[in-house]
């Protein structure tokens, strides 16, 4: 590593809230899939800023949307309209199937919506304030409270009690686990249609299907958080739509503006028109027109360039590939997950593996400590998958290295 950027790390580590234990790399630009450090060294990007770029750097037909917005207006209040978040609303409705939109800064806020719509509807029918959620173990939905509080992870959570009230936990995939949290006063259940964080577990077609009947029945709002696992990156525009059931409420962010910090969460019109009203609910900066010119322009091109069809194709060699990883090694134990979300489950932590591929320039992140994610920009190809298992596998020889 050059002085210049051990410089810089030291100046960081001075400087910021040492919230995270970052990678000792200072990352300075990208091109396509690859990303450049400080000092000119390449890296395959396996991560894509966690689920984000999802196009790729240095899009050029991104980047001038974006300049040409930035030289018309770049913020607006939403107390106005403007033309991008409309373009954006519209397209946003049509790829989902939802039909009404709200548009954040961020993950976690799409999720604080999603909870407060959910109260909402439920306030309206009773006029009673002790409604519950029920959410999952192993659950991400964010860093903020309300977000924090339905995200399975007591260490997430401990030392920031008391959370939100009223949130009960269930099992991903169990759906009888869910039956046993659910009581009168339920008003949504809520879970990652793949969760993320938690370890890459797609949920199974049977427990979408005994979720979204119960919620029928019982008039409770089935909450899809799509924000990692949406976006084309599983194969589909969202997860959800694989599976022939619609969610009332849904949140997407991550690679919704490809990087400029946006989210949003949207809904059935039903839900629409029975939860929040003017004063309900706002933001400064949610939905402006940079942000929104961003979302605009990333539909369109996940649109001309088929995006979810390259992540079906390559996603499906990808799993292949890592498969095969799971029959050579003993140490890597089980590979889950869709499309281009994938996990990669060892018998030991993957931090070394992960340290040792930023030596050799592959980009690769954790979810857990014993799993290795897999979230590339979805417009990698089959021969940057070959580069990447190259590499992958010079790591796991070279740390653990014992065959089958
Ligand atoms: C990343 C993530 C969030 C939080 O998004 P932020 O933009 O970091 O607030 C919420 N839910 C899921 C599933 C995520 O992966």
């Amino acid at each position: 590593m050059s002085t210049e950027m051990q410089k810089y790390i030291d100046e960081a580590e001075q400087a910021l809230l040492h919230t995270y234990n970052r990678y000792q790399v200072v990352f300075d630009k990208g091109e396509g899939v690859y990303l450049y450090d400080m000092d000119g060294k390449r890296y395959l990007d396996f991560v894509s800023g966690i689920a984000v770029f999802a196009l790729g750097y240095h899009n050029e037909a991104y980047n001038d949307a974006l300049k040409s917005q930035i030289d018309k207006i770049i913020h607006t209040s939403n107390y106005y309209y403007n033309v991008p978040a409309i373009e954006a609303a519209k397209k946003i409705k049509e790829i989902s199937g939802m039909d009404r939109v709200f548009f954040t800064n961020s993950g976690a806020e799409a999720v604080e919506g999603a909870i407060k719509t959910a109260r909402k509807y439920a306030y309206l029918k009773d006029g009673k304030t002790d409604h519950e959620i029920i959410a999952m173990n192993h659950s991400f939905h964010g860093r903020t409270m309300g977000a924090l509080s339905v995200t399975g992870n007591p260490h997430y959570r401990e030392a920031f009690e008391p959370m939100i009230g009223n949130i009960r936990f269930a099992d991903l995939n169990d759906f009888d686990s869910v039956m046993a949290q659910v009581t009168d006063k339920t008003c949504a259940i809520l879970f990652e249609t793949v969760q993320g964080e938690g370890g890459i577990y797609p949920a199974t077609e049977e427990f979408m299907r005994k979720v979204r009947a119960l919620c029928d029945e019982r008039d409770i709002l089935m909450i899809l958080d799509e924000i990692q696992c949406g976006m084309g990156r599983t194969g589909t525009m969202f997860a959800w739509q694989r599976y022939g059931i619609r969610p009332d409420v849904m949140t997407t962010a991550k690679a919704l503006g490809c990087g400029v910090p946006v989210g949003a969460f949207l809904m059935t019109e039903k839900v629409g028109a029975n939860s929040l009203v003017a004063g309900d609910h706002g933001t400064t900066y949610g939905g402006n027109p940079l942000a929104c010119a961003a979302v605009s322009k990333v539909i369109d091109l996940f649109k001309e360039q088929d995006v979810p069809a390259n992540v079906k194709r390559v996603g499906a060699y990808l799993e292949e590939r890592l498969c095969g990883l799971v029959k050579e090694f003993a140490c890597v134990t089980e590979r889950r997950g869709v499309g281009l979300l994938q996990g990669l489950v060892f018998d030991r932590p993957v931090g070394d593996i992960i340290t040792l591929a930023m030596e050799k320039g592959l980009v690769l992140i954790n979810a857990g400590t014993d799993i290795i994610r897999f979230v590339p920009p979805l417009v990698i190809e089959e021969k940057h998958v070959d580069d990447m298992i190259g590499i992958l596998r010079e790591c796991i020889l070279q740390i653990e290295g014992e065959r089958r």
